[in-house]
């Protein structure tokens, strides 16, 4: 059995080194923060996807639909809160209803059922939404992830793994009969390394001796929180019909497993990978980004997008005005702000958005360089794929 190194106890990260632990290995977790799920994690909608959106044969398909019950199954065995609550993705205008059409076809090649309904049947789901045909998803849920993650290091612990919180991972060499990790104190002496550090993993490729195919490019995600005497409102989930440009699912109205409904997340450009606040600039971060020739090629094909999100950004009165086209009468007054959230997505050399998620391979090591969303809800099948891959190099 091999000594592993994973890197970051984000879900991706600490699924690993679950399913590594499993198989025998001998599992160290490095995590820069001081506890799991600090970063996308624990930033995120607590969505489990049903996988209806994904191009077919993709692994977010496949794993969005196998995750979408294993998620569920997890925390139904580890006493983590969830709820399968369905949801609803509503066209607002006729003109959207092409492509609520196309993506209930795609749910049907995905194998995920779903139905399309008139805005009476919408209204028994959803009393207050306002739409002109929606598509129903009855797989669809609402998770703990942080309360997911916390139970994988529990079963990594008690299984004799090591979780090493605030250490972070410098380096890695490669002498052929091992790797030797330099960490922020110490060197550890392993088989294989993993990378699953998120909006870090890049660098982190970089800085083991590996030259990564894509670059993480971060989205920032803001949240508001619907007024409690307005939460009577949103039911589960209403979602509208996404801009088929961008990877991202549009703001939509969640309710969380811990209370509370969340309205977004919007997506802007952030200037730092960790940048939670608009004026969070990190000079290293954007220096990195721009050397990329992808981000300007990125940045010359999104600008007009990009400046809306910027401007909703820093509007409330027109964020609302967006929440109130899937349920009429929201209003500034009816949201207050709530934690943001970072997305890390890769781009390629071109500027084009990485769909599918990406890991890259090289002696000893496995980097995964793109785990955006529906990643938390795939982390486990993320998890059993890399075992599997490290099961195959060592034999
Ligand atoms: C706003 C938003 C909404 C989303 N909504 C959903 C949703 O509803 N459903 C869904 O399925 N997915 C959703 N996603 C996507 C999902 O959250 C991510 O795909 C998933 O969390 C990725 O997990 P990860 O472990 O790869 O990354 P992270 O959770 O970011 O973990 C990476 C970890 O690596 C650590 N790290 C970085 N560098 C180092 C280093 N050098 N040494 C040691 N540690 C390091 C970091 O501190 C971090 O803890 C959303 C994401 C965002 C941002």
């Amino acid at each position: 059995m091999a000594r592993v190194l994973v890197v970051g106890a984000g879900i991706v990260g600490l699924a690993t080194a679950d399913r590594l632990s499993q198989d025998g290995h001998d599992v160290t977790v490095i995590e820069k923060e001081p506890g799991v799920a600090r970063h996308q994690t624990g930033r995120n909608s607590g969505v489990i996807h049903s996988g209806i959106y994904y191009k077919p044969g993709s692994m977010k398909a496949e794993m969005a639909k196998a995750g979408a019950k294993s998620m569920a199954q997890f925390a139904q065995e580890n006493g983590v809160s969830y709820e399968i609550t369905g949801k609803l993705i509503i066209a607002t205008e006729d003109s959207q209803r092409v492509q609520l059409a196309a993506i209930n076809s795609r749910a049907a090649e995905n194998g995920v059922p779903s139905e399309i309904l008139t805005p009476e049947q919408a209204r028994e789901h959803e009393p207050y939404v306002s739409c002109v045909e929606a598509v129903h998803v009855k797989t669809t849920g609402i998770i703990n992830y942080t309360g997911v993650c916390e139970a994988l290091a529990r079963r990594i612990t008690d299984r004799g793994g090591e979780i090493a919180y605030n250490e972070s991972v410098v380096s890695a060499q490669n002498s052929g009969t091992n790797l030797s990790v330099e960490t922020s104190s110490r060197t550890r002496e392993v088989d294989f390394l993993i990378n699953c550090a998120g909006l870090q993993s890049d660098l982190v490729a970089k800085a083991c001796g590996v030259e990564p195919e894509v670059r993480i490019v971060p989205f920032r995600g803001e949240y508001f929180e619907l007024t409690e005497p307005r939460e009577y409102l949103v039911k589960g989930l209403i979602y509208p019909v996404p801009d088929p440009r961008f990877p991202f699912l549009g703001v939509h109205l969640t309710k969380m497993i811990s209370g509370g409904v969340h309205a977004g997340p919007n997506a802007v450009f952030a200037f730092a990978r960790e940048g939670y606040k608009f004026w969070d600039i990190s000079v290293k971060d954007s220096l990195k980004a721009a050397a990329w020739p992808g981000l300007w090629a990125l940045g010359a094909k999104h600008i007009p997008a990009a400046s809306k999100e910027v401007v909703r950004s820093f509007s409330r009165t027109l964020f609302a005005k967006d929440v109130a086209k899937l349920v009429p009468g929201i209003t500034a007054k009816d949201l207050v702000p709530s934690a943001a959230g970072v997305r890390a997505q890769a781009i390629n050399r071109k500027g084009g958005l990485v769909d599918d998620f990406f890991l890259q391979h090289a002696p000893r090591q496995i980097h995964v360089l793109n785990a955006p969303s529906p990643a938390a809800t795939a982390a486990l099948e993320i998890g059993a794929k890399i075992a599997s891959e490290v099961q195959s190099q060592l034999t």
